[in-house]
């Protein structure tokens, strides 16, 4: 269920009380903010028994939308690489044309569509005659990290909504009803992690995300205490594992931004808030937002796939100056 996102459910429930469903939507969001579950709950508001515009999470349509066993809801799934053949988007396009198994409606969900660099603007241009001319049953949902994805030719036919975060409490309370962590280990996750939800979720699962927190948290602690030794060493465990790095520095990025904040009067968001109070005494704003851009610069290398042992030990020399 889509937790928080109040004016996207409002919004879909009057449209569709309206009879005014909308035949093409982008859902633009943070990764594990929900975007395919906010894709998923909109195909239960359009395909719901009830027709009351909220899915009841009761019907056989409802249930079979969560087990992802509906005939008339079909996800997209991309190839190794993130990317869309374009035969099966020709596919859609001649499939939208016949009529639904047992719904109203035959939804086509596309996720992460930005990712699939390659097809991704042959694929709009196949995608687009069906957005200019839907059938009547026909909807189809875009989802991506940012509008900035799409040819302005589908953004002006297709209905944007955003997902945005939950609060933590609405986050904490989402864990908890999964009953399968403790309220002290959601506790942590919503500590570190704040309301994204598929985020605190891969923190719990102990994934990348869980031992980016603890290196940032650790390299913070060696910048407060000037240990170059325990810097570079942590920097250089994270650069182990595919992806770490990176999620490292982004985590470390937000603490750097905290410190920049506390410095100035402000109230810390990231994930080690007395960290970076720590951090902020002793570099003060000024050392604070030279140590985000010096982050930030890195991230971009990284991006850019520069050599990842250079930037490694660059970045630690760099950030020992501070
Ligand atoms: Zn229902």
């Amino acid at each position: 269920m889509l937790a928080g996102n109040a004016r996207l459910k409002e919004l879909i429930a009057s449209l569709i009380s309206k009879g005014r469903e909308p035949h093409s939507l982008i859902i633009t969001g943070e990764h594990g903010q929900g975007r395919k579950t906010a894709a998923k709950y909109i195909s239960q508001a359009l395909l719901c028994e009830q027709q009351s515009g909220t899915p009841c999470g009761r019907c056989l349509a409802c249930k079979k939308i969560k087990n992802g066993t509906h005939p008339d809801v079909m996800f997209l799934k991309a190839n190794e690489n993130g990317n869309y053949q374009v035969d099966t988007v020709r596919e859609i396009v001649s499939d939208a044309i016949v009529s639904p198994n047992e719904g109203r409606f035959k939804v086509y969900i596309i996720p992460d569509f930005d990712k699939s660099g390659i097809t991704g603007e042959q694929a709009q241009n196949i995608l687009l005659k069906l957005i200019e001319e839907p059938p009547e049953h026909t909807v189809i949902i875009l989802t991506a990290d940012s509008k900035e994805a799409f040819l302005s030719t589908i953004i002006s036919r297709a209905l944007a909504l955003s997902v945005v975060p939950c609060s933590v409490q609405e986050c904490a309370e989402y864990l908890g009803t999964l009953q399968k962590y403790s309220y002290g280990e959601i506790g942590d996750a919503v500590s570190a992690i704040g309301g994204n939800i598929g985020k605190c979720i891969e923190y719990l699962e102990k994934e990348n995300i869980f031992f980016a927190v603890k290196y940032a948290r650790d390299i913070c602690k060696a910048l407060t205490d000037r240990n170059e030794y325990v810097l570079l060493m942590t920097l250089t465990e994270c650069d182990c594992k595919k992806g770490l790095l990176r999620q490292t520095l982004e985590c470390i990025s937000g603490i750097a931004r905290d410190s920049a904040v506390i410095s100035m009067g402000g109230s810390a968001t990231g994930c080690d808030k007395e960290g970076a109070m720590v951090l902020s005494g002793r570099l003060g704003a000024a050392g604070s937002q030279k140590m985000y851009e010096v982050i930030c610069n890195y991230i971009k290398k990284l991006d850019s796939n520069c050599s990842k042992t250079l930037t490694v030990n660059a970045l630690c020399a760099d950030l020992s100056v501070l």
